[in-house]
């Protein structure tokens, strides 16, 4: 199990990965205002639970393991923004900023259940696309 903000950490390292595939933990650090020792902390644990390996001097990277979480919880934030988005009226601003408190709270089922509602939806309304293993 992770903690929200190792889930936090797992979503960053994955959106900075995308242009540099290592991220390094100052990097980290600074996205989080904490000092570089505090983020090596949690960056530790994620490597012991499995999400992610960690290069002395490179950097850190997802694991497949790291990966298919990040998919899962990515299709829980998407699903929910598409649903305040559409059905309650949030602005997509407002939709990513709620989604962000509770898409890590919310379980798979009722991710599923949500988003066959919405039809499985293609895309967030921010534009990015949703990652369905339904
Ligand atoms: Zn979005
Ligand atoms: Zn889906």
């Amino acid at each position: 199990m992770l903690t929200h903000l190792e889930s936090r950490y797992l979503l960053t390292i994955y959106r900075e990965g995308l242009s540099s595939e290592y991220v390094k933990p100052a990097r980290i650090a600074r996205l989080f205002k904490v000092k570089t020792p505090t983020s090596i902390s949690i960056l530790q644990n994620l490597v012991l639970k499995g999400y992610i390996i960690y290069m002395p001097r490179v950097g850190v990277k997802l694991t497949s393991e790291g990966v298919d979480y990040v998919d899962n919880l990515l299709h829980k934030h998407r699903v929910l923004e598409r649903f305040l988005h559409d059905i309650l009226g949030f602005t997509k601003e407002e939709a990513h900023e709620e989604s962000s408190r509770i898409d890590f709270f919310i379980s798979d089922k009722f991710a599923e259940c949500l988003c066959r509602l919405l039809d499985t939806p293609e895309y967030c309304p921010c534009g990015f696309r949703i990652p369905h293993k339904h």
